[in-house]
């Protein structure tokens, strides 16, 4: 951590700061230029703020030189974690994009035993959809919590696809443990640190959707908080965030944090374009430059009627175009990857 002082602060102020630097357990280095004074210091920086230096007498600005994230940045763990799901599945590194897809929420049996066989028809080797759906009305369909969960079992024995689900309660672990292969985040509850602590005391895969607003530092400390506590089996998912302008688009596609994680992390980071764009429409071109991008896999949503979905049927696509988008990766896929 750099700390700048205010061009000529007295030598009473500078020696304040280099001894709270040095009583935090931290090392000095003083660089004495002719108008500012800069004290480097030396040491576990990311258990402090930069705030709480700046407010020291004399300072004028504090900047960070390590990552505020430790056990998720590259500096610290060089070669790319692949995370595996259930007994094969591998997501990240040099490994060809993963497909999920599935509805956005678990509405019947019957409903997610047809997705379920599009999806594995089509390529895709894991199964998304929602029996704990977190909504902004609280009189919207909100899951059909344990027999959704149910339903997602049968279909991961029908088919063999590995499933996600998210969970939104620490008091729904046990349950949502037993029948998912990988537990989802979502946005919601990127910032829900009991939720992180407690499955970051759990051994399965976590799927941690990045926040409404959150930067990508916030991102990458909720994925610190769930390694810290010993679970280090993450993928990152980028799902658009809020900017200021939502009436072509439900969210901003930030495609650009794909290769920004691949730099600052050993993470994988795939890409949900349903999420990020929140139109049918847009699904597809979104998904492709994800891949483009560097995107280790995909969530998509999809459904046999989406104007019938019981969420977000706006941004679902139907199985035809789900099927025309899946030919269209396949063949990125061989290009990108000669696989
Ligand atoms: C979802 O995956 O259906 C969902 C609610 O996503 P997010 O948390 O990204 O909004
Ligand atoms: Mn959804």
């Amino acid at each position: 951590m750099i700390i700048i002082m205010e061009p000529g602060a007295s030598e009473e102020k500078i020696n304040k700061v280099i001894s709270y630097v040095v009583d935090l357990g931290m090392k000095t280095i003083i660089n004495r230029g002719v108008v500012q004074t800069v004290i480097a210091a030396i040491g576990e920086t990311s258990n402090y703020s930069t705030e709480q230096f700046e407010i020291l007498e004399g300072v004028r600005k504090v900047e960070r030189i390590q990552v505020p994230f430790k056990l998720a940045s590259r500096d610290s763990h060089h070669s790319d974690t692949v995370v595996t799901v259930g007994k094969n599945i591998k997501i990240g590194g040099e490994n060809p994009p993963v497909i999920i897809a599935g509805p956005c929420s678990i509405e019947s049996e019957e409903v997610l035993l047809a997705i379920a066989r599009v999806a594995k028809e089509c390529g895709a080797k894991m199964l998304r959809g929602g029996a704990f759906k977190p909504r902004t009305g609280p009189r919207t369909f909100e899951g059909l919590g344990k027999l959704g969960l149910k339903f997602l079992d049968t279909a991961r024995k029908e088919t063999g696809l590995a499933v996600v689900t998210e969970i939104m309660d620490t008091k729904d672990l046990d349950l949502v443990y037993e029948f998912s292969d990988m537990l989802q985040i979502g946005a919601r509850n990127m910032q829900n640190f009991s939720l992180l602590n407690e499955i970051g005391r759990t051994n399965k895969p976590v799927l941690l959707k990045r926040g409404l607003s959150a930067t990508i530092d916030e991102w990458l400390l909720a994925a610190e908080r769930i390694m810290d506590k010993g679970n280090s089996q993450i993928v990152l998912c980028e799902r658009g965030i809020r900017t200021f302008d939502s009436k072509y688009t439900r969210n901003t596609a930030d495609i650009a944090a794909i290769p920004v994680i691949k730099k600052f992390s050993h993470l994988p980071v795939i890409f949900d374009p349903s999420h990020a764009t929140g139109k049918w429409n847009l699904v597809a071109p979104l998904a492709k430059a994800a891949i483009v991008a560097g995107a280790h896999g995909l969530i998509i949503e999809i459904h046999p009627n989406p104007e019938r979905a019981l969420s977000d049927g706006a941004q679902t696509l139907n199985f035809e175009n789900y099927k025309k988008l899946s030919k269209d990766l396949e063949k990125l896929s061989q290009m990108l990857f000669n696989s």
